[in-house]
């Protein structure tokens, strides 16, 4: 069993309700980030392999001068900016998206065509959006998430590989 990760849960959750939403249902511990943005539940994970985040993050940075936010955090606010854009996706594009998706999974078409979809560019953009209007308070919150991942990790005695 995993100890310490309710901390983390609980940093994710006040940091959405104090600064962007009270809107939304609730962070919940995942082996990957992923969320459902109809009923705006959010999974973050803190035990993604990196390599699995490599090219969400060469696509983002490729994007920003934003350099000091760590790949947690990014990838904890592309969730949430699922979530906010949601709404303004409609059915068609939707179903493109998941269509795609599927053929990437199955090879048919390159990995890279995934941060061009409309609701994964979407997402990206309202958390380049956001860091860029609130870059101070979103690097306090990653010191803190950061700090606190690190515990998470000394107190499970998880090692981390590279
Ligand atoms: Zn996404």
């Amino acid at each position: 069993m995993l100890v310490g990760y309710d901390k983390i849960l609980e940093l994710c959750t006040a940091f959405i309700e104090d600064n962007i939403t009270s809107d939304f249902e609730n962070v919940n511990l995942g082996l990957d980030f992923f969320c459902y943005p109809n009923t705006k539940e959010i999974f973050i994970s803190v035990l993604a392999p990196a390599t699995a985040l490599d090219g969400f993050m060469e696509n983002l940075l490729n994007r920003t001068d934003i350099n000091d936010i760590s790949t947690f955090t990014w990838s904890f606010l592309h969730e949430v900016g699922h979530c906010m854009t949601w709404s303004y996706l409609n059915e068609r594009t939707i179903n493109h998206c998941r269509n795609i998706k599927r053929k990437i999974d199955r090879g048919s078409i390159e990995p890279t065509v995934y941060y061009t979809l409309a609701d994964e560019k979407m997402a990206t953009d309202w958390a380049l959006n956001f860091v860029k209007k609130n870059h101070r308070l979103v690097q306090r919150f990653d010191v803190n998430i950061m700090t606190e991942i690190t515990n998470f990790y000394l107190k499970n005695e998880i090692e981390l590989e590279g």
